[in-house]
């Protein structure tokens, strides 16, 4: 049985905690990639966890400003895990998180289109991006 789901162009985006929590999944082992090498030094990721909202402070305050925070080359999904990391995990529509994928790096539409997007996190069991 397959029913193709469309999600509404209303519909908000963000990384549940909580779903992470539960399919034993880390948000700040997830999330450690996005730090720059100095937030990593300062939150000593080395030998500590850190705790997710420093991680969020840390990046919207610093690393996501750098130019190499999303590249191109950053598979999709981990862009916009970043994308969501860098807006302190508000929650964001598709068209939003296209628009600011397109600016970041330039993306070709299809990739950004809400309804690949809404794919695309459909099918996340990874990032733990749920819609709100
Ligand atoms: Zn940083």
């Amino acid at each position: 049985m397959s029913k193709e789901v469309t999600t509404p162009a209303e519909a908000q985006w963000i990384i549940d905690l909580k779903w992470l929590d539960t399919n034993k999944r880390d948000f700040s082992v997830l999330a450690k990639d996005s730090l720059c090498a100095k937030c990593r030094k300062k939150l000593k990721t080395d030998t500590t966890e850190p705790k997710p909202a420093d991680i969020l402070k840390a990046v919207q305050s610093c690393c996501a400003k750098a130019d190499d925070f999303i590249t191109p080359g950053l598979p999709l999904q981990e862009s916009i895990f970043r994308i969501l990391v860098a807006n302190g995990n508000k929650p964001m529509t598709l068209e939003a998180l296209g628009a600011e994928l397109n600016k970041r790096c330039g993306t070709d539409a299809h990739r950004t289109s809400a309804g690949f997007l809404g794919r695309i996190l459909q099918n996340d069991d990874y990032y733990g991006i749920k819609e709100k």
